[in-house]
């Protein structure tokens, strides 16, 4: 019988295809292996800092901490050089000679166990290790991509042993070690790639040096190519608030973003929990045209240690503070992960709701400390700011910093908050109305604002297209509603008041109509109806328009028109709206047709007219539809009148 009975087995690999797939198919990008490289020489000048401050003696103690790249074309070598802790015969053999054994991984375990141990005695020292970026031993092996032949010369900074060995191999499954001769360093690590064939672009300086400034310009150390020094900018956001001047964050942000203006205002954060990220976030003195062709062209750079992970990642700030320059770094991000990994980030998550809550505390303080810095702002970037309607936990915060036009303001470029709308009104109102109109002329001419007016309601404008949808999907805002004006029924408004000062703003008004006339106009209704017929649902007595002959009202409950007009374009939807004729019964126009209808109800002119005031209404509520019928219709109306003016005209009064 065969044997049952459980045992784990271990698995083997074959080292050749791990390597392979290693060196081929863990990255997309051959420019990776310089990052890999130069944090590898960052590690070991951090441990040999990190070491030295505890008083432990390196060799060549006063070797200046830095990186050397050097290119020789002729021998096809590419090389780079750290004054770092280097390593033994023995740890190269430990580090590199071991696939995913992390040299670095093991010195900040060690570290944390003693400091553990410290604190556990009291110790209140906390050793700063935190720019060390290697965790998983297989980053060095990216160096094959490039090379057909590597080699490692090293001498130990620190311990018993400090003779200097060579470790070398072709990245196909073995390696030697011997001890090194001459060339070696007096302290630290030389690696020595041969570059193949195909990827002599890496002995071209350019190219190197474009691809270091674009993944470790920020490493905390000189990096020098061919003598010359390629990363002189630190990394502002890991230096303390403290010390940091006003030009530097200006020079830093303009080396970000290529604006020449300083920026407008600028957070630098430092978060340790729930999450330990860096941050430099600034807010540009422009308008972003994030509408147009900066469509896509947002995010903020994310970085792991200094090192670049990736250039406008969206993942880091919503949409609607996409204004934002700026960049991120975390100690908690390994350098190698995927852009697939990336996305949809527990981490990235938490950063942004951090930053969110920060950029929206920063505001807060602004609108309340410094009102015109505020406005400022929201000219600015408001557009893109009023985005976060959608940021349902933070709603309410958001929508205190929203602002907007209103009919209690003078002009256009005034702003007001919801806060001061609601000072405004008087005790009983509970909606924000608002109506949207390309600008305050057109507002003007809205007969829907006519009863607003005369009953002093402020009414915020809404001049830009999602401004609706805004309003829409904010709901509410401390239990008010928003409504657009065209919704307000009668009721609505019924307990608010006439103006005192009313009365003259409908000095065209005529006498009320008396109980006969009342049912004369009531027919004359029925028959514009029928003039009309499916063009409108009803043709009724408005309440609402002091000036304007007629209006056109959604039925009740429907949304406003200027959503329903760009719902439309969106569905590709041509028709024409069937909605309420509301007419003005005391308007001279409507008298003047009263008159005709009762000397005979089946007159044409009244069917001109009718017409006509369907046609206003439409054009006002923002349809221009068939205009060479509009134009036939006009015409007809203005024979008829210059018939009548004339004659009129010819009698004398
Ligand atoms: P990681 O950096 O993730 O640890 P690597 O494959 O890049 O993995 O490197 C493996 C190990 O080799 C490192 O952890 C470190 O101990 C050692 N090492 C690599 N390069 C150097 C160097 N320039 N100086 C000293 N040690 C190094
Ligand atoms: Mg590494």
């Amino acid at each position: 019988m065969a044997e049952t009975g459980k045992k784990n087995r271990q698995f083997r690999a074959e080292v050749r295809k791990v390597l392979n797939i290693l060196t081929h198919s863990l990255y997309t990008n051959r420019e990776i292996f310089l990052r890999e490289l130069i944090s590898n020489a960052s590690d070991a000048l951090d441990k040999l800092r990190f070491r030295a401050n505890r008083s432990e003696q390196p060799s060549g103690g006063d070797m200046p901490l830095e990186i050397r790249i050097t290119i020789d074309k002729d021998n096809k070598t590419f090389t780079i050089a750290d004054t770092g802790v280097g390593m033994t015969a023995d740890e190269l053999a430990e580090n590199l000679g071991t696939i995913a054994k992390s040299g670095s991984e093991e010195f900040l375990a060690n570290l944390q166990s003693e400091t553990a141990a410290g604190a556990a005695a009291g110790d209140a020292e906390k050793p700063d290790a935190s720019n060390i970026v290697g965790r998983f031993g297989i980053g060095f092996y990216s160096v094959f991509m490039v090379a057909d032949k590597v080699e490692v010369i090293s001498t130990p900074a620190f311990g018993e042993e400090r003779g200097a060995a060579v470790w070398s191999s072709d990245g196909l499954g073995a390696y030697s070690i011997k001890s090194a001769g001459s060339d070696a360093p007096a302290r630290g690590t030389v690696v020595k790639a041969h570059i193949k064939d195909d990827a002599v672009e890496f002995l071209e300086k350019f190219r190197v040096e474009s691809a270091v400034r674009n993944h470790s310009a920020f490493m905390p150390f000189p990096i020098f190519l061919d003598g010359e020094r390629i990363n002189p900018e630190p990394a502002l956001w890991r230096e303390p608030k403290f010390f940091i001047k006003k030009e530097q964050y200006e020079a830093f942000y303009k080396a970000l973003t290529y604006d020449a203006k300083a920026p407008m205002d600028v957070l630098h954060l430092s978060v340790d929990a729930p999450v330990q990220f860096n941050a430099l976030l600034y807010i540009p003195d422009s308008k972003q045209d994030f509408f147009g062709v900066d469509r896509d062209f947002w995010g903020i750079d994310l970085y792991a240690r200094r090192v670049l992970i990736q250039r406008r990642n969206k993942e880091l700030i919503p949409e609607y503070l996409a204004f934002f320059k700026g960049v991120t770094d975390t100690e908690d991000l390994p350098l190698n992960i995927s852009r697939e990994t990336l996305q949809e980030n527990v981490l990235l998550r938490k950063i942004n709701q951090v930053i969110v809550k920060q950029v929206l505390g920063h505001l807060e303080k602004m609108e309340k400390d410094n009102r015109e810095t505020y406005l400022r702002f929201w000219r600015l970037h408001g557009k893109i700011f009023k985005l976060g309607y959608n940021d349902f936990p933070n709603r309410e915060r958001v929508s205190a910093l929203l602002r907007f036009n209103s009919s209690a303001l003078d002009d256009d470029e005034a702003l007001t908050s919801l806060a001061e709308y609601m000072s405004r009104a008087p005790a009983e109102q509970k909606t924000f109305w608002y109506v949207s109109a390309p600008n305050r002329e057109a507002v003007c001419l809205n007969p829907h604002m006519e009863i607003f007016r005369k009953k002093g309601i402020e009414v915020l404008y809404l001049f830009e297209p999602v401004d609706e949808f805004v309003m829409e999907g904010l709901g509410k805002y401390k239990e008010w509603d928003f409504k657009p004006v065209e919704n307000a029924t009668d009721d609505a408004l019924a307990a608010f008041d006439d103006r005192k000062d009313a009365s003259q703003a409908s000095q065209q008004a005529s006498a009320p109509l008396s109980g006969e006339e009342q049912e004369d106009f009531d027919k004359l209704l029925a028959k514009m109806k029928e003039i009309l017929n499916d063009k409108v649902k009803e043709v009724r007595v408005s309440r609402r328009l002091d000036d304007s002959p007629s209006v056109l009202v959604s039925p009740d409950g429907a949304m406003a028109s200027s959503m329903e007009k760009l719902l439309k374009v969106m569905h590709k939807d041509d028709t024409l709206p069937v909605k309420v004729l509301e007419v003005n019964q005391n308007h001279p126009l409507l008298r003047g047709m009263l008159k005709i209808f009762k000397a005979d109800p089946e007159d044409a002119m009244l069917a001109l007219m009718t017409q006509g005031l369907f046609d206003t209404s439409l054009l006002l509520d923002g349809y221009a539809r068939e205009p060479q019928a509009l134009a036939s219709r006009v015409n007809a109306l203005l024979k008829e009148t210059a018939a009548l003016y004339a004659d009129g005209r010819a009698i004398p009064r």
